[in-house]
């Protein structure tokens, strides 16, 4: 599990930056990913593990498998009102944003579907469809509710599941922790959810979008200054069998994995929270309906890549085809 996170890590790295080294930096595993801090003008290694507490700290509220965890009370609540933290109440809110926003296409209460297909689990088979259409019973968006530091889910079987977006909220709390401790050049990299701070030696940052297809190699680079690049592509998770790939970004309306031509969807924007929730909602809403979308909303640009190795960009994102 750990060799193949790092190679998807590697895949995902940052491109271009032979001049300039890191200062500081430190990789471990957290959040189920490779998580990497690197900064380029403090040599203050506190920082480095400060921000890799609040990741810790985050990862202890939002997980869905810790127990105790917020998100683990609220799943097993039975359709209680449960008391949240700041930060649960805070992305939960986001979350249900994005999928009013997507009308469903990113759905917070996916979590039955994800347990039905269980692609952590190593399993190599599809499930029946018996089983999908009765996760689908518990799923729908509209039955979560938050209201201050109380979440509740209308169903008693409804579970919530932040895997879609919480990696783009815990880069958008270590963006801000570390530019509040005077850091103003970055790079957070949470299993390849990016967060480019600031710039590059007053350049900007070049980050290396993988080819879906290929392991190792890139499809493009991206240039950004103080922005969040995000990426969801069929490779990360998931299982082929009989010729078929079966991969984690899951369909709503279906409950199947998402089968639309493309291979990867990356957001750039500046919150990355947002960046995680479209990269996610525009690969399941595909290329045109995506596309119009991620054009749609101020400040946010998109690549997508069709399995057929086809670029489309958002008209202002800055790249170079590899
Ligand atoms: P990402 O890699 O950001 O696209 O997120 C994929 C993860 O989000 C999956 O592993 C699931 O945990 C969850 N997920 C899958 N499909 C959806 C969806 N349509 N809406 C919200 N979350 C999803
Ligand atoms: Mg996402």
């Amino acid at each position: 599990m750990k060799k193949r996170l790092l190679i998807l890590f590697c895949c995902l790295f940052l491109t271009g930056c032979a001049a300039v080294s890191p200062l500081a930096e430190k990789e471990t595993v957290a959040l189920d990913t490779v998580v990497k801090i690197a900064l380029y003008d403090s040599d203050d290694t506190a920082l480095v593990e400060g921000c890799l507490e609040q990741i810790r700290q985050l990862e202890q509220q939002l997980s869905r498998t810790v127990e105790g965890s917020d998100i683990q009370r609220l799943n097993t609540a039975l359709g209680q009102p449960v008391t949240v933290s700041q930060d649960t109440a805070e992305l939960l809110s986001t979350a249900l944003h994005y999928s009013q926003l997507t009308a469903g296409a990113f759905d917070v209460t996916v979590a039955p579907v994800v347990d039905v297909w269980d692609f952590k689990s190593g399993n190599a088979a599809p499930p029946s469809q018996e089983r999908i259409t009765a996760a689908l019973q518990t799923v729908g968006y509209s039955g979560l509710t938050v209201t201050g530091d109380k979440a509740q889910l209308a169903q008693p079987n409804a579970a919530v599941d932040l895997g879609g977006i919480a990696k783009g909220y815990v880069a958008d709390r270590c963006a801000a922790y570390l530019r509040e401790q005077g850091v103003g050049s970055a790079l957070i990299d949470l299993g390849g959810n990016i967060y480019a701070l600031g710039s590059r030696d007053g350049k900007d940052w070049r980050v290396g979008i993988r080819d879906p297809e290929q392991e190792g190699a890139l499809a493009a680079v991206v240039m950004v200054q103080d922005c969040s690049v995000v990426t969801s592509g069929t490779y990360e998770r998931g299982f082929d069998h009989d010729g078929v790939r079966y991969h984690h970004i899951l369909d709503p309306a279906t409950g199947r994995p998402v089968q639309n031509g493309l291979a990867s969807v990356t957001v750039v924007s500046e919150n990355s929270a947002q960046g995680d929730a479209l990269a996610t909602a525009c690969f399941v809403l595909g290329p045109e309906n995506g596309l119009a979308l991620a054009e749609s909303l101020p400040g946010v640009e998109a690549l997508f890549i069709a399995e057929d190795g086809t670029l489309t960009a958002t008209s202002g994102l800055h790249y170079e085809t590899k």
